[in-house]
């Protein structure tokens, strides 16, 4: 018996190649978690798509308005700026206050060192006490570097079930990715692992923090 559990995260949407996506998990009757961007929402396809996502039976969770590294991590107060202005396009749109975050570069990066030190260490304390939980991966598809249907899938069906929660970060933003995802569930499915979706109940990956 196979106790594993997948869930599918993407990135940085939504965005023209979301709706392709959705098609995909429809067909296989599969949920998905988004960790969405603000400056999508600023469009009215940008604002369907988003409903479609929900009226599906997705799951959305924040990541940030600008997704803009020198800005969010210059500063406590531009990252919550950026943050509330997001989450009041989103409830302003659906009415639905989410309550799963992930950071822009996930909570390990070390790009934020450019712009302030220590910036991540306190982000993670503020982002805890607002009431957000936080989720990285533990599972990069890599695919902001792989330009390759068959290269992405294959890499993250290499890393699946080391571990018993196995999150998968992708980005809606990359076709190539999308592409993948068929392949991706097939597998998962043919190997009895359980799609699920992030939400404050489930187990918290985290990774180091380097800042
Ligand atoms: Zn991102």
């Amino acid at each position: 018996m196979n106790n594993k559990n997948i869930y599918l995260t993407f990135d940085d949407g939504p965005s023209i190649y979301t709706n392709e996506l959705l098609d995909i998990l429809k067909k296989y009757n599969v949920k998905a978690t988004f960790f969405i961007n603000g400056y999508n929402l600023d469009t009215e396809k940008g604002q369907k798509t988003l409903q479609r996502i929900l009226d599906e039976g997705h799951t959305i969770g924040l990541h940030t308005n600008s997704h803009d590294y020198s800005y969010i991590y210059a500063s406590v107060d531009n990252f919550l700026n950026d943050l509330k202005l997001l989450e009041k396009k989103v409830i302003d749109l659906t009415g639905i206050k989410p309550e799963i975050f992930r950071f822009p570069g996930g909570s390990s990066n070390t790009i934020s060192k450019n712009y302030k030190i220590g910036v991540m260490t306190e982000l993670v304390e503020i982002i805890n006490s607002l009431g957000f939980f936080y989720f990285d991966w533990n599972i990069n598809s890599l695919d902001i570097y792989f330009n390759d249907v068959t290269i992405i899938a294959k890499y993250v069906i290499s890393k699946l079930g080391k571990f018993e929660d196995n999150i998968i970060l992708q980005h809606d933003t990359k076709p190539e990715s999308i592409k993948a995802v068929p392949l991706i569930i097939e597998h998962a499915l043919n190997h009895d692992f359980t799609f699920k979706t992030l939400n404050s109940q489930s187990p918290s990956i985290h990774h180091n923090i380097y800042n």
